[in-house]
């Protein structure tokens, strides 16, 4: 049964508080972010200032939960069905296989202008081509996971263990040298396809594994209309869950402001998912990323730091 009764207590998940918080997300521009030879800045992404809620009519944030990622949990009932923490009428917005111009700033001031958030999965290589993309959504106060380095379909035979373990390393290694800190340990696998050994190896990392419990087919729709559409067909029959988008596609983009309305006045609730602590990346992808896409590492530091003339 989809829709329990009563709320099923899990460890993995806590109560953080009611009642909105929410952060303010600086202003967009829709210029492209620079190339990936261009260094983001090495500081930590600043906690965003929380200011209140402009829009007295705006969907908002219902609840706010904290994942203990130890062990990895699953999320999303089509693949995990142990953790059902929504209760009735709540969803969590995620977007997918961003960053991306012009489409995740538009995603991102639909939120702020409904006061509402979302789980982001960034693709590794399209971090480094637009961090400071991805940049805005971590200062909009999103959480933000990560989805492989290239988007591989892990299920591929034709892939070594090695390589899997790899597009899922380097891809949170690269989101990390984006934000200049770590992102969650929220992991999506492309295509939603779940390798069995990769589940397990997710769970030796700590890292929390989110399939969906409904697909909005956004990479699909021929229209913004049918996103909307067979997004809420899906919501009215289960009456919550996870939602599947992509911020890196145009028509969801358009979609979003009508969609989030709709929630709204259908009497959904959006629940926002944050961490306990941040992902722990392997140093050992972090050089791999630094050396292949000739990246500075996080902890490089200019000569003049390093190295100091005392006397001459
Ligand atoms: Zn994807």
């Amino acid at each position: 049964m989809r829709i329990a009764a009563g709320l099923i207590l899990a460890s993995a998940v806590s109560l953080l508080a009611t009642g909105a918080a929410w952060s303010q997300t600086p202003a967009m521009k829709n210029s492209p972010a620079p190339a990936a030879a261009a260094a983001p800045a090495a500081a930590a992404t600043p906690a965003p200032a929380k200011q209140p809620c402009a829009n007295p009519d705006a969907l908002g944030i219902g609840r706010v939960v904290e994942i203990d990622t130890t062990g990895g949990p699953g999320f999303g009932f089509e693949h995990f069905k142990q953790l059902d923490f929504l209760r009735d009428k709540e969803v969590v917005l995620t977007f997918d296989d961003g960053p991306w111009p012009l489409n995740t700033p538009s995603v991102l001031k639909t939120l702020a202008d409904e006061c509402t958030t979302g789980i982001f999965f960034p693709i590794g290589k399209h971090s480094t081509y637009y961090p400071e993309i991805l940049k805005q959504v971590a200062a909009a106060g999103h959480t933000i996971g990560s989805h492989t380095w290239s988007h591989a379909t892990l299920t591929n035979k034709k892939l070594t263990e090695d390589q899997r373990k790899e597009e899922i390393e380097k891809g949170f290694s690269a989101v990390k040298w984006a934000l200049g800190a770590p992102p969650a340990p929220f992991f999506r696998f492309p295509a939603l396809q779940h390798p069995p050994e990769m589940v397990t190896y997710l769970g030796s990392r700590n890292i929390a594994m989110f399939s969906c419990d409904l697909d909005s087919f956004d990479f699909k729709a021929r229209n913004p209309q049918q996103v909307i559409d067979v997004t809420m067909k899906k919501l009215d029959k289960l009456g919550k869950g996870i939602i599947l988008m992509h911020d890196f596609h145009k028509h969801t983009a358009e979609a979003l402001p009508a969609l989030l309305r709709k929630l709204k006045a259908s009497g959904y609730k959006v629940v926002q998912m944050k961490p306990k602590a941040p992902v722990e990346t392997l140093p050992q992808y972090d050089e791999e990323l630094a050396k292949d896409v000739k990246l500075p590492t996080l902890s490089s530091r200019p000569v003049s730091s390093v190295v100091q003339t005392i006397s001459e």
